[in-house]
């Protein structure tokens, strides 16, 4: 039986699938600060004009360029791995299998788009990237890319995660990128938080606010600022994934996919996995598609689909979204890329008609999915990715209870190596589960989405 299954280089995908092509009901698009639909001219000073025409085509399958290919091949295609270590100690009829996204040189599927983005923006003569990041695995993948492309890179990083991960900020150092906690005193957005809360552990929403302020701000007009996640043509970067498994899948004789998984933060590794087999979907398979996040931050299981900001400072357009309220801070859990209280208008507009089903998962089940996964498969894994392994697990002991054979395929979105502290807080039983309360709930969505639109189904 084969664990891993491989392609050739000359096998990898040529295109990108759009899901935006496929999706029922009708594309909202983002809203200006009048509230009305804004232009690709108001998004200039912030991203290069090649991604706002990405961002906003409605075609199917989209070219990869050469020279992306080129920089995709140095880690592309990752493995698929059956995971019968696992099946063996679960004693689970499934069969499951994995696509490794930890085997990219940053360790996790963000180089995939990390390398398009800065690519395109080479493309229009961009020479600087600005970005925010959480977990220290986006600004080490934009870091990599602008240093693939001999291009400057600034990362604003959620305080709480610069604190715990510091070898993070090491890592874009070495690949010539700087790295500033965020919030800072770089930015009026930062300075503003600092002055009302001092002790903040930070969120993406602020990083995203100082990272476009200091793009926006550059007078040169040569600095544009990258987004890791949420934006369609960051979902359509990461469909290599779901359309490498795919083929790998064929390769390993499977016909048919059971379920899909994969831990969503703002929804790109999830999407990158989920959007092929979502299609397959629309055109009538009977196929269960998980998007799993924390309980901590339950963005699609217990919030609204509604227009909200990307950031806290609002400099970003409303998107149609499932949102926690653009100020929302959540609690301090380890997985700190899945810390967003927005998702991807792509993977909420599926979700909103019923295309997939998503869980919310507590911290503690799944450090202990992460560890039964290091035990079984070997594989150190992020605490974002165990969301996934923990909601695999659940899924694999449903088939048993059921005696059901089902293939559940997860997105393995990256290696743990750098959040071992994570990893011996759990052991030494200092790890606590962190479940967003109704009164915060309600508290966050009266504050900050109260009365916004309502997007079309
Ligand atoms: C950033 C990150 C995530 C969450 O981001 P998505 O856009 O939701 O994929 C998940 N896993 C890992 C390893 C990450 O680095």
């Amino acid at each position: 039986m084969a664990v891993k299954i491989f392609l050739n280089e000359d096998e990898i995908p040529r295109q990108w699938y759009n899901i935006a092509a496929d999706l029922p009901g009708t594309m909202n698009p983002p809203l200006g600060p009048d509230g009305k639909p804004i232009s690709p001219d108001m998004l200039a000073p912030v991203f290069p004009m090649n991604l706002i025409e990405q961002e906003m085509s409605q075609e199917r399958w989209i070219d990869i360029p050469e020279g992306i290919l080129d920089l995709l091949y140095r880690w592309r295609p990752s493995p698929l791995r059956r995971a019968i270590y696992l099946e063996q100690y679960l004693q689970t009829p499934a069969k499951i299998f994995y696509k490794d996204e930890s085997v990219s040189p940053a360790g996790s599927h963000k180089p995939n788009t990390a390398v398009a983005q800065a690519w395109y923006n080479k493309e229009f003569g961009i020479k600087k990237l600005t970005t925010e990041t959480g977990a220290g695995q986006w600004g080490c993948a934009l870091s990599y890319a602008c240093c693939l492309l001999k291009m400057e890179c600034k990362v604003f990083m959620v305080r709480i995660s610069f604190d715990q991960k510091p070898f993070r900020k090491s890592m874009m150092e070495t690949w010539g990128g700087t790295c500033i906690a965020s919030p800072s005193n770089e930015t009026a957005a930062g300075r503003d938080i600092l002055a009302k809360y001092p002790d903040t552990p930070g969120s993406l929403g602020i990083a995203i606010s100082e990272a476009v302020e200091a793009a926006v701000t550059d007078t040169t007009g040569q600095t544009r600022y990258s987004l890791g996640s949420v934006l369609n043509h960051v979902m359509l970067h990461q469909t290599i994934i779901g359309l490498e498994a795919k083929k790998q899948l064929a390769k390993a004789g499977i016909k048919k996919v059971d379920t899909v998984i994969g831990c969503a933060g703002g929804g790109s590794n999830f999407a990158g996995i989920a959007f092929p087999f979502t299609l397959d979907k629309i055109n009538g398979a009977d196929i269960e598609i998980i998007p799993v996040e924390p309980a901590s931050c339950p963005t699609l299981t217990r919030g609204p689909y509604i227009y909200d900001h990307g950031d806290v400072a609002k400099m970003t357009p409303m998107l149609p979204m499932y949102s926690l309220g653009h100020d929302f801070i959540p609690a301090p859990i380890h997985a700190g890329g899945l810390r967003y209280h927005g998702m991807s208008p792509l993977v909420s507009q599926a979700v909103a008609h019923g295309l997939m089903a998503p869980m919310a998962i507590k911290q503690l089940e799944c450090y202990e999915a992460a560890m039964t996964f290091a035990k079984t498969e070997g594989m150190i894994i992020a605490p974002e990715s165990s969301h996934a392994v923990a909601a695999t697990i659940r899924k694999a002991l449903e088939a048993k209870a059921e005696r059901k054979e089902r293939v559940i395929l997860f997105n393995l979105s990256g290696h743990g190596l750098m959040d071992l502290a994570g990893y011996s807080k759990f052991m030494k039983g200092e790890l606590k589960n962190a479940e967003l309360s109704q009164k915060e709930l309600d508290e966050t969505l009266e504050r900050s989405v109260k009365g916004n639109p309502v997007p079309a189904l």
